[in-house]
């Protein structure tokens, strides 16, 4: 568990340099610490060491942690199926893996009836990957469209991409670029329902990459909590 803070204090190092690097200030890069498969004691450490924000793949684990983890902003981050969409609601301050319109439809519904506007980001698979999640840049401009023609409680707020393993995150390095690409034709557009400050790209393995690509949120979990067991669950 020391090892968490240890390895937190290099990670935001890292981020640092990068984005300083790149001409940016190391403020201008959030980090999301990916607590899937980790405990509420884990993800405590990690609070307590100035992680502001934390990010699950599955609706399960946010369920089971939410109330055994210190206060915190939470983040869907993984493929989030639209019956399950009205446990997390309410949980989470952002969703970053909208793909389809039923679940951005849900996702208003549900926010609707809480009263609250959720913000979203849209999971672009840049990459086309068949295994992956997401929808292809083509589809996106679509999307965005049929969000704010219809969705009053949602707010996007940008892009998120996980881009194909590669040895050399540099081999991957155009996937992100294409987000990024995509997500600048939008960054400066004002509508009460479309306000993009995040472009959420970058792990453990490529966030270097992603940052030099102009991403300003990395969602990294074994680089800081150690590498996972899924054995132990
Ligand atoms: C697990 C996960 C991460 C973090 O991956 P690491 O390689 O452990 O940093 C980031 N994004 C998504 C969508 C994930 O599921």
């Amino acid at each position: 568990m020391e090892d968490i803070k240890k390895n937190l204090d290099m990670i935001r190092g890292e981020i640092a340099e990068t984005a300083q690097q790149c001409g940016r200030s190391a403020d201008d890069v959030l980090l999301v610490a990916v607590s899937k498969t980790r405990t509420p004691e884990e993800i405590n450490v990690a609070i307590d060491a100035g992680v502001t924000d934390i990010g699950e793949n599955k609706v399960q684990e946010i369920m089971d942690k939410f109330d055994a983890v210190k206060p915190v902003k939470w983040h869907m981050i993984g493929h989030l199926q639209t019956n399950k969409v009205k446990y997390i609601i309410d949980k989470v301050s952002m969703i970053h893996s909208v793909d389809s319109y039923k679940l951005a439809a849900e996702i208003d519904k549900r926010a609707g009836a809480k009263g609250i506007t959720m913000d979203i980001l849209l999971q672009v698979n840049s990459a086309q990957e068949e295994s992956k999640f997401g929808i292809t840049t083509a589809e996106t401009e679509e999307l965005i469209h049929e969000i704010l023609e219809n969705c009053e409680n949602i707010r996007l707020r940008g892009l998120m991409c996980v881009a194909p393993f590669a040895e050399d995150p540099e081999d991957i390095k155009v996937y992100f670029d294409e987000v990024k690409k995509q997500y600048d034709q939008f960054a400066g557009i004002e509508h009460p329902h479309l306000d993009f400050k995040y472009l959420s790209m970058g792990m453990s393995h490529d966030f270097k990459v992603a940052i030099e690509a102009g991403s300003n949120l990395v969602r990294v979990g074994s680089a800081i909590f150690g590498a996972r067991d899924y054995s132990k669950k």
